[in-house]
């Protein structure tokens, strides 16, 4: 019966595939994360991609902060209202999820205004 097993082994394999796929794109109907804003929680290809986009809008504060520093230390009255008037940090002066402009408070220290980014 080599044909017959070679059939179950076929199916076995493809129940494999199917259960993976379930897994990687919709997760288990009973096991679902309620869903977030950005894509957050609904999959895991979901999770993983605002986890990276989290991690750009840490990157681009913390050039925005350097190079308001750098700003700072060649000018002492330097105190720019907005992200836009640091020299050189046109390229992240935005969130990359929302694409709101980063903010600068009255104390001169830069925030990202997207909903869950407030402690970057
Ligand atoms: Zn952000």
């Amino acid at each position: 019966m080599k044909r017959g097993q070679t059939l179950v082994a076929s199916l076995i394999v493809i129940v494999i595939i199917l259960i993976a796929a379930a897994v990687i794109y919709g997760g288990f109907a009973g096991a679902k994360p309620t869903p977030k804003a950005d894509g957050r929680g609904k999959t895991v290809l979901g999770n993983a991609r605002a986890s990276a986009q989290d991690e750009v809008c840490r990157s681009n504060i913390a050039q925005v902060r350097a190079l308001l520093e750098t700003a700072k230390a060649g000018d002492d009255e330097f105190k720019p209202k907005t992200v836009a008037e640091i020299p050189g940090a046109a390229a992240v002066s935005t969130c990359p999820v929302g694409h709101e402009p980063y903010t600068i408070d009255e104390e001169g220290k830069v925030h990202c205004p997207h909903l869950g980014h407030e402690k970057f």
